[in-house]
């Protein structure tokens, strides 16, 4: 479990910061806040298993580039995972479409 960064307890199940992604907000079961991940954050920790995703598009040897393959989706799922750290999320974000007008 992660500590929600709202009550900073642990609500917030390991399966859920896995998939969490900008975009993704995770409900903390104990607050029922919001939390999320930053995107400089995610897309930085996605950089390292890129890398090998595409070194492997070069490499001739078939077993190589399974090998690199499998490594790259591990460490894109592992390190967003690890080194991502949640963040508050906006609990009542600005509705869209509303008109506000002057009062009379
Ligand atoms: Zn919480």
């Amino acid at each position: 479990m992660f500590n929600c960064p709202h009550c900073n307890n642990p609500g917030i199940s390991n399966l859920l910061k896995a998939v969490l992604s900008p975009g993704l907000h995770a409900t903390c079961k104990i607050c029922g806040k919001l939390s999320s991940v930053r995107y400089s954050s995610w897309l930085a920790a996605m950089i390292p298993g890129s890398i090998l995703m595409l070194t492997a598009l070069f490499v001739r040897a078939e077993s190589l580039e399974w090998i690199l393959n499998i490594v790259g989706v591990i460490l894109m799922i592992a390190f967003p995972f690890l080194f991502t750290p949640l963040r508050k999320e906006n609990e009542d974000p600005p509705q869209s479409g509303r008109i506000d007008r002057p009062a009379d």
